[in-house]
């Protein structure tokens, strides 16, 4: 027998390593813009064409390759970043595995162009399959262009994998969004198949939030600064009445990396508690830095998660900060200052950390107010940790779940063999009788015993079959609004709502872009509550965001759910009769009446035979 272990050819080997780091168009973005950011540069234009699909192009004044560096960066393990092993523990650039370059030039066709001021003339190269096909010199502007064209063209599978442009869309401007929220002292501007999305110059921290989420921040952004020995927060909450139905408008950076973390969140969540609604979203823009090695960034491939060395200390740290900011707003609303953009560049990160400074952090006093009880800002972590999943603090907590919750712990308490039911044409229960139970349950009898119908699940599946047969060809009215309200959304948000528009207006809901994220809301179906369109559309979108990450299904499919989900009458509201009785007369003329489109049963049976049974009869 020949032996039969062989080396791996290196662009294969390159295009594994790159499934790691290069998921999607979006991942590429990132790697650019963060090379970009590293590179000094103070104006950056990311340039895509066909969600990234067709063209990802950077574009910065930083401070450009020479020749030479200009090839070695596209080999693995090259970097500028870090030499040994210590410098992990100080980084402070956005990179430094050396592998983003390696890994585009691995998985798309890359063209660089860059130039360093010393340099007469700057450097073009082209790479295909990690080989370097074409170099030349190039008159070329300072600084570096890298584009990456039809990623993915070698390795189909991956390419298949992809999901639509709107949805590749969304993660690039995610992406896109994080790094310029962290460098409001850079220019940045995204411009898709040619339209420039967004264009947002220099500034202010709270002028570049209010550029990327909008105009309706503008003058209820709460100023949030602590500092301490151990750790400093600086940026900003929404005030209370800014929170929105939907999740969006949530970052957290650390060390001016975007992270998500729904520990921080919610502790941010708390400092919030009774100030807002149950179920809405603040918003923040929390910066928080601390020395680097407090923070393991190696967590995950992509540095989206960390691990904190302390992480209670930086939760309740968050949170009292947050707490402070609020109830100063609260004694003086107008309380609006600009925060000093030179807190940006925050010198805390660069000193090394030692054993002196870390009991000096924790002999501080903000320490001991949160570490202390009877203090305003004390927080009893561990009761109030163990809670924290529960009180919204999870990523895909989706509304029902509760009601998922309820149902199982009924079902598992009772002894009774209940039965999911078929379809029930031949036992159509007399809706006479009614009695809701819990304001949640409907008891229904029928000539063989009774069902238990689960209000909101019912109203669920008949929206739902109502919104199919709209979005099909018949339509829902459309009560026109006598004052048109106007909204604003987030950019992210704009594109989505654009793209479900048409399906929309079937379903009883005109709205009109207005340019600049704004939409006009001309009327909604009759039975959306005058006063409450913005939020029912809000509520849809969030819904929605639920559902987006599901390849299953369509657009259309995803928009019916999240709008059943989201008008349907609610368990724990009180039902008159003839409310119940047209709620059950319509879930009994539905073409599915036993589950609803997610698959939660509408109704559980009970039969008289086996009620007999059990009570020995
Ligand atoms: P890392 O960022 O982890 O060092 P990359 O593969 O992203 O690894 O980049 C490799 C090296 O190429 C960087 O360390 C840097 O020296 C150089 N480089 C990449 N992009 C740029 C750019 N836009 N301007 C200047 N130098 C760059
Ligand atoms: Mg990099």
């Amino acid at each position: 027998m020949p032996d039969i272990i062989q080396l791996l050819p290196d662009n294969i080997a390159n295009q594994i390593a790159a499934g790691e780091v290069i998921q999607r168009p979006a991942s590429a973005v990132k790697e650019l813009l963060e090379n970009a950011v590293d590179a000094g540069a103070d104006e950056i234009k990311l340039i895509i064409n066909d969600a990234g699909k067709a063209l990802i192009q950077v574009i910065d004044n930083g401070r450009g390759m020479s020749e030479t560096d200009a090839r070695m960066a596209f080999e693995r393990h090259a970097t500028s970043k870090i030499k040994n092993i210590e410098d992990l523990f100080r980084i402070k650039t956005m990179g430094f595995r050396g592998e983003a370059l390696a890994s585009i030039a691995a998985v798309g066709q890359v063209e660089l162009k860059t130039k360093r001021t010393e340099d007469e003339t700057g450097v073009y190269i082209e790479i295909e399959n990690s080989q370097v096909v074409k170099q030349e010199p190039v008159a070329a502007p300072v600084g570096t262009s890298i584009a990456m064209k039809n990623l993915f063209f070698n390795v189909p599978a991956r390419r298949n994998f992809l999901k639509s442009n709107a949805a590749e869309l969304r993660h690039i401007m995610d992406e896109f969004i994080r790094v310029a929220m962290s460098f409001p002292d850079i220019f940045f501007s995204l411009t898709s198949n040619g339209q420039q999305v967004f264009h947002l110059e220099k500034g202010t921290m709270k002028q570049r939030i209010v550029q990327i989420l909008g105009n309706s921040y503008a003058a209820k952004l709460v100023p949030v600064q602590e500092q301490t020995d151990y750790m400093n927060i600086y940026g900003f909450v929404g005030k209370p009445e800014t929170a929105k139905k939907t999740r969006g408008d949530q970052y957290f950076f650390v060390n001016n990396r975007f992270i998500k973390s729904a520990y921080l969140n919610h502790a941010v969540m708390n400092a919030f508690n009774e100030m807002i609604a149950k179920d809405s979203f603040p918003m923040y823009t929390l910066f928080i830095d601390l020395d680097p090695s407090q923070v393991d960034i190696n967590v995950h491939p992509t540095k989206q998660e960390i691990k904190f060395e302390d992480e209670k200390i930086v939760y309740a740290f968050v949170q009292s900060a947050v707490k402070h900011a609020l109830a100063q707003f609260s004694i003086t609303p107008t309380l609006d200052f600009e925060l000093d953009p030179s807190i940006q560049s925050l010198d805390a990160v660069a000193k090394p950390f030692t054993e002196e400074k870390r009991s000096s952090a924790s002999a501080s006093s903000l320490y001991k107010t949160f570490t202390q009880k009877h203090q305003s800002h004390f927080i009893e972590s561990k009761s109030e940790l163990k809670h924290w999943k529960s009180l919204g603090g999870t990523e895909g907590d989706e509304p029902g779940k509760k009601l998922a919750g309820d149902r199982g712990s009924l079902v598992e308490g009772e002894s009774a063999k209940m039965q999911q039911l078929h379809p029930i044409n031949d036992q159509r229960p007399t809706t006479d009788n009614l009695l809701q139970l819990h304001n949640t349950f409907i008891v229904v009898q029928t000539n063989k015993g009774y069902y238990l119908v689960h209000q909101q699940n019912a109203h669920e599946r008949i929206l739902y079959e109502r919104f199919a047969l709209a979005v099909e060809g018949r339509p829902i009215a459309t009560q026109q609004s006598l004052f048109p309200a106007t909204m604003e959304l987030a950019a992210a948000d704009a594109v989505l709502l654009n793209e479900l528009l048409p399906d929309l207006h079937h379903l009883g809901y005109m709205l009109e872009p207005f340019g600049n994220n704004t939409f006009v809301i001309q009327g909604t179906p009759a039975d959306v509550d005058h006063g409450n369109e913005k939020t029912a559309i809000e509520k849809m979108l969030e819904q929605y965001k639920h559902f987006s990450s599901d390849l299953k299904f369509s657009k259309r499919e995803k928009l019916l759910r999240s709008l059943a989900l989201q008008q349907s009458i609610k368990a724990g509201i009180s039902l008159t009769d003839k409310e119940m009785k047209a709620l059950l007369e319509d879930l009994f003329n539905c073409s599915t009446s036993n589950i609803t489109a997610n698959g939660k049963p509408t109704y559980l049976e009970f039969k008289k035979d086996e009620l007999d049974k059990m009570f020995g009869r």
